[in-house]
């Protein structure tokens, strides 16, 4: 729990460092494109700047130029006369831009077009151009309408010397509506100023000073904050540097300084701060919005992602967790659950391993609907019996697991057989009678540094230790059977060794015919005869062998080995008897071993007749295809098959008809229950059916007088057991022919 809090918080911190990375990097993108921006906003101001330059300068230029021409022509041509002049003059007015022109004699007395005469010995543009310069005043009233103008004069020269001088006026109302076309649509405007920030000519835009004299006076009285700019601007007109300030009338704008080139003048650019950076901010609002949208998308991604892997995950573990049969835990669920459980309860806890007795056969006999209404069944009935804390869950097939606490082990027992009895209440459909054996396996859990698999292991060690002994429902586990598992382990290593060390040799146990108690036949048996002579009992190794698969090499050897004996006890002339050989259920994977023993048999040189064949009822709800067919062509050859240890598997009587075997061998098990009247008649009508097939039958494991006089009676063709001769070496049973 801790662990997967640790993650998630780890994941949203990952998100946040993330968005943090995100958002800087955002911020520092924006900061650069807005100085980029701006630095693009400034070089905008700058040209617009120069372009207004250049058309003021083009426009002063090219009037001062036609001025100084017209003053040239006129002190070229001889004997012009003041008045004529001024004729001259009114005829090429139109041509120009100017309000009026005008000749001035040396005298001061000013002639213009308009038909005045004024006086403009005082003015310095006249002064300027007596002393020979074209020049262009500063903004003027005009002497007659009052107006505000601008002077231009140039000087009329003969022979070098200034005779007169030929003026225009220019009114300063025209150079605004210039300024005026130049503006930023109509947000910006321009001035004319002197260096000593004196209008030349100021601008008609509302938003522009009113009344201006001098900037500066204008920019204090718009807004305090203005004289840091106050200061930047002086600074540029007093060194003639381009540049600009930023100022506040109401808004903040730039106001952008470039020298004119014209007397002392300069080209002021204003533009609202706003305006110019409109565009910028607009790109930076469509980067910000492009972001937004882009972190918006991101996060839905990032939110489905993650909404999917928790429905992945949750997916994953309901197929992990649920066991979709049952619909209860499954075995990982329960460990898990367990793994956290554990440590509270030390002391009283219990590990419980359970299934039902050979419920294969149940999907057999009733089909695998029903099996798997008799697993909900179980685990409907665990489930009911857990108290708090305590957990159940499915293995595979029909193991189950249970954790369990108790105050005294007794607690433990009574609640496995209320559980059995509930199991057992379960009524399979149209076989009412057949009962659900449950097997219990149950751990004790000793110390708390245990781990659930190897408690569970203990359980199960437990749950085979039941099974084993058939009729038990539970055995909790002792350390005994954990030796005893070891000692099979140890034994499991040494059964491939000892048999390269020649360790096994064959016993024969005689069978008697029932009737005449004559010799009639053997079972050949292996035994394991360690090299210090100590003997290790089949009941051992042989189902050991069976789990490894190493009982078919085993097999083989006993078949090859009774092969051989036959063809000595020929050859030495003795009466010999059939001997049945026992084949395990695992060569029913390998049908091949048939044409081997055939083989063996046949390099022998032994009849057929002399060799049987032994395989055990169980084997053959295995595999029941593979068992017949093998019984098949086994019987081709000319096998005599012996059904072994029949009774203690389930096959019913009808079954019989169905597998075409030779001889029955009764089990122990039956034929020791013969006393009781239920088993008497069992037997008896056992034998009934087996002679209607036509099936020889021999009975197991006989010990008594009783038993043998009793199946003898009944019509029990051939007796195995105590009661006439113990399984015996080679040489023993070598004799019992020699005196049959
Ligand atoms: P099984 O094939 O049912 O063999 C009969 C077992 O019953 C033999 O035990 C035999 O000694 C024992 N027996 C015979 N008469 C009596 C009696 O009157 N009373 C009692 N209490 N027991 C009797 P064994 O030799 O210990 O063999 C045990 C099992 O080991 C065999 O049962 C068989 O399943 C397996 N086995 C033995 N030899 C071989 C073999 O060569 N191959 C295979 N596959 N299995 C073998
Ligand atoms: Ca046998
Ligand atoms: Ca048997």
């Amino acid at each position: 729990m801790i662990k997967k809090n640790k993650k998630s918080v780890l994941k949203i911190s990952y998100l946040i460092v993330l968005l943090l990375i995100s958002i800087i990097a955002l911020v520092w993108y924006s900061k650069i494109l807005k100085d980029e921006l701006s630095i693009l906003t400034r070089n905008t101001l700058k040209e617009v700047s120069s372009q207004n330059v250049l058309v003021i300068q083009k426009e002063i230029a090219s009037d001062v130029n036609a001025l100084t021409e017209i003053a040239d022509r006129i002190g070229n041509s001889d004997n012009i006369k003041e008045g004529e002049i001024v004729d001259t003059l009114k005829q090429i007015a139109y041509r120009y831009p100017f309000k009026t022109m005008g000749y001035c004699g040396m005298d001061g007395m000013a002639h213009a077009t308009d038909g005045m005469t004024v006086d403009i010995s005082e003015r310095s543009y006249f002064l300027n151009a007596v002393q020979g310069e074209t020049c262009i005043s500063e903004p003027l009233n005009d002497l007659v309408s009052g107006e505000e103008i601008i002077a231009f004069s140039a000087p009329v020269k003969k022979s070098d010397e200034v005779v007169g001088v030929v003026f225009a006026t220019y009114s300063v109302e025209s150079l605004r509506e210039i300024l005026a076309v130049t503006s930023f649509e109509g947000e910006g405007y321009t001035y004319i100023v002197e260096s000593d920030g004196d209008k030349v000519v100021d601008s008609i835009n509302p938003t522009s000073f009113q009344d201006m004299t001098n900037i500066y006076v204008s920019m204090r009285a718009a807004d305090r904050r203005n004289s840091k700019a106050i200061e930047g601007l002086k600074h540029y007109l007093d060194t003639g540097e381009t540049g600009y300030v930023i100022f506040y009338n109401k808004v903040g704008k730039y106001m952008y300084s470039t020298p004119l080139g014209i007397n002392n003048w300069y080209l002021i650019d204003v533009v609202p701060v706003d305006f110019l950076e409109k565009t910028s901010n607009a790109i930076i609002q469509r980067t910000y919005l492009v972001c937004a949208v882009l972190i918006v998308v991101c996060t839905f991604i990032a939110a489905w992602l993650y909404l999917e892997e928790r429905r992945k995950k949750k997916q994953m573990q309901t197929l992990l967790f649920v066991d979709d049969l049952t619909g209860g835990n499954t075995y990982a669920k329960f460990k898990q659950e367990v793994e956290q459980r554990l440590n509270v309860h030390y002391g009283r806890t219990a590990f419980i391993m359970m299934d039902l007795d050979e419920f294969k056969l149940v999907n057999e006999l009733f089909g695998y609907d029903t099996g798997n209404k008799v697993l909900c069944h179980v685990w409907n009935v665990l489930n009911e019996n857990c108290g708090e804390d305590e957990y159940a869950g499915r293995d595979i097939a029909d193991r189950f697991s249970m954790l369990l606490y108790f105050e005294k082990r007794s607690d433990i027992e009574k609640r496995i057989l209320k559980m059995t009895e509930a199991i057992q209440k379960f009524s399979i459909p149209n076989a009412s009678e057949y009962i659900l054996h449950p097997v219990f396996g149950i751990y004790y859990v000793e110390s708390n540094d245990e781990d659930v698999e190897s408690m569970m292991n203990c359980a199960s060690l437990a749950h085979n230790q039941a099974k084993q002994e058939r009729d038990s429902i539970y055995r909790a586990y002792t350390n005994i059977m954990k030796d005893r598992m070891l000692e099979k382990k140890q034994l499991s290593d040494q059964i491939e060794h000892a048999y390269k060390n020649h360790e096994f040799v064959v016993y024969y146990q005689p069978k008697y015919e029932a009737e005449t108690r004559k010799l009639a036949g053997a079972e050949a048996l292996v035994r394991w005869r360690r090299q210090d002579g100590q003997m290790v009992s089949p009941g051992l190794f042989v189902p050991l062998a069976e789990e490894s698969g190493f009982v078919c090499k085993l097999d083989k050897y006993v078949f090859n080995e009774v092969c051989l004996a036959q063809k000595r006890w020929m050859e030495k002339g003795l009466k010999v008897v059939p001997i049945s050989v026992n084949l395990s259920r695992r060569h029913l994977d390998t049908p091949e071993f048939i044409g081997e023993y055939k083989s063996m048999l046949d390099h022998s040189g032994v009849p057929i007749k002399y060799l049987q064949l032994e395989i055990t009822e169980s084997a053959m709800f295995e595999k029941k295809a593979e068992f017949l067919e093998i019984i098949e062509s086994l019987h081709k050859m000319g096998f005599v098959i012996l059904m072994d240890d029949f009774g203690t598997g389930y096959s019913s009587l009808m079954m019989l008809k169905s597998i075409p075997i030779d001889v029955m061998k009764l089990d122990k098990t039956f034929v020791d229950d013969f006393d009781d009247e239920r088993g008497e008649q069992i037997i008896r009508c056992v034998m009934r059916m087996a002679q209607d097939l036509c099936i020889s039958i021999t009975a197991e494991g006989v010990e008594t007088e009783e038993q043998y006089k009793f199946l003898k009676n009944i019509g029990c063709d051939m007796i195995q057991g105590y009661y006439f001769a113990r399984p015996m070496p080679e040489e023993e049973f070598e004799k019992c022919m020699e005196e049959a």
